[in-house]
């Protein structure tokens, strides 16, 4: 038997873990995506948008050597010159290397977002994904609890626009400076190693090399002992327990709920201070949707001036499957032209083509599908209502010959009606509740 032959017919797929957005999901994430926009804008914030790749070492440095993401989770490799680079697995690092690489940090402040995609090697999951995308803020230069409080109302504002308000719940715990930090380690390694028996193997390992991260270990045989340990919370040095303190009067006196989590650490270790995250019991346990805190210390391990810094980043997947979880994707995040335009033989085509630019000329946010490809009579009334619009335009030899249109209604039992081309505008403006374009 031959062993040469056919090409192999496999056809090749998407790397798992990493996914289309097909045209049928692609309206609610544009959806989303400029609700996000409008907000930043309302709230002063600028677009900052950073390249994909970065040396793997902006990475190493600032989200830390011991942490899951640099561990185990980055798309590293040597390119053709044999430089490290990583796909970047969040956006923080970043955002802080271009503001001081283009001097942004420079005796001023900044209120920066961003969105885009994000790539870590984890166990695909629903809700966890090797390429997925988040939004995320950062500001720099203030160091007061406002700014805290401000990009925490930020969030709660996209939660009640969205619909999302009661089923996400703030956490909120302080990490206090890097000195009382390192206390506190101490103290906790002395707790833990007083109970070495009940400590899994990552948390052994922890012990000696990021100990507070075993504080965010699932693993139930050590719940009880996790749940007895020192709270950092009680460590604080007395500038963060102030910071602390005031903004949650701020919190308070902007209405917005949150509980104290004192174990929440955090996956990264350039936090200091405030760290919080908003969470829902809607997505299982993938049930982070946005988190982030202060970062004081981060600017100047990457070579900076010391610059306070406060962000958060939010996963969109998670967001938008908790939007179709509740179903709270509204009826416009839905594909779809509004008028299905149609020729009803090749002959009327040109005469259909130049109504179709008067009208896009004449109402601006109009969307309208010309029907292209010819067909039966039956057929490109079929496409018509396939198309999911609400009305169709039909064009005919006796239109034509009077400038006229048929106007048809897809989807309520109305009569149709036949109008000059020179009202259609007004009439479809009408109808469908746009704005005519005055000039
Ligand atoms: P988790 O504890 O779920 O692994 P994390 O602490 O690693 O999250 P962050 O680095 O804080 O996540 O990223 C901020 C947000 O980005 C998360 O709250 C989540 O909504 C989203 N996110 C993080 N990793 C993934 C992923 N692999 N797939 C989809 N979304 C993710
Ligand atoms: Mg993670």
């Amino acid at each position: 038997m031959s062993q040469s032959a056919a090409p192999s017919a496999k056809k090749i797929q998407a790397i798992r873990g990493m996914n289309d957005l097909l045209p049928a999901e692609s309206p609610c994430w544009q959806f989303f995506e400029a609700k996000v926009r409008s907000l930043m804008a309302r709230y002063g914030f600028a677009e900052i948008r950073t390249p994909i790749v970065e040396q793997t070492a902006l990475f190493a440095r600032s989200i830390g050597e011991v942490t899951d993401i640099v561990e185990k989770e980055m798309y590293t490799f040597d390119d053709r010159n044999g430089d490290s680079l990583t796909l970047r697995p969040e956006g923080t690092a970043s955002c802080v290397r271009a503001a001081m690489q283009h001097g942004l940090l420079h005796n001023q402040t900044q209120r920066l977002w961003y969105q885009g995609p994000m790539f870590r090697h984890e166990r695909p999951q629903k809700g966890r994904y090797r390429q997925f995308h988040q939004v995320g803020v950062e500001t720099y230069g203030f160091d007061g609890p406002d700014i805290d409080a401000e990009v925490i109302l930020l969030s709660a504002r996209l939660w009640q626009e969205l619909g999302l308000a009661e089923h996400v719940t703030l956490e909120l715990n302080s990490l206090g400076s890097s000195e009382a930090r390192a206390a506190y380690r101490d103290t906790l390694v002395a707790y833990f190693e007083q109970h070495a028996e009940v400590l899994d193997d990552d948390a052994k390992r922890r012990l000696t090399t990021n100990p507070l991260r075993i504080l965010d270990s699932k693993n139930p045989a050590m719940a009880e002992v996790i749940a007895g340990a020192p709270q950092l919370i009680d460590h604080l040095d007395d500038a963060s327990r102030e910071h602390f303190a005031r903004l949650q009067a701020l919190l308070d006196a902007a209405g917005i709920h949150y509980v104290i989590n004192p174990w929440l650490v955090r996956g990264l270790d350039y936090y200091s201070r405030t760290v919080f995250e908003w969470t829902t019991e809607a997505l299982g346990s993938q049930g982070t949707v946005c988190a982030g805190g202060r970062y004081d210390g981060l600017v100047e391990q990457l070579g900076g001036k010391p610059t306070p810094a406060v962000g958060f980043a939010m996963g969109i997947e998670r967001l938008i499957l908790l939007l179709e979880t509740l179903d709270l994707i509204p009826a416009e995040a839905r594909f779809g032209a509004e008028v299905y335009l149609l020729p009803l033989d090749d002959s009327a085509t040109p005469q259909a083509l130049a109504l179709a630019e008067q009208l896009r000329d004449a109402l601006p946010e109009l969307s309208l599908t010309l029907h292209c490809g010819g067909g039966s009579f039956k057929s490109r009334m079929k496409k018509a209502d396939k198309s999911g619009a609400a009305l169709a335009l039909l064009l005919g030899e006796d239109e034509c010959a009077d400038q006229a249109a048929t106007l048809k209604f897809l989807r309520d039992d109305r009569e149709q009606q036949r109008l000059p081309q020179h009202e259609l505008a007004d009439a479809l403006a009408a109808l469908l509740g746009h704005a005519r374009h005055t000039r």
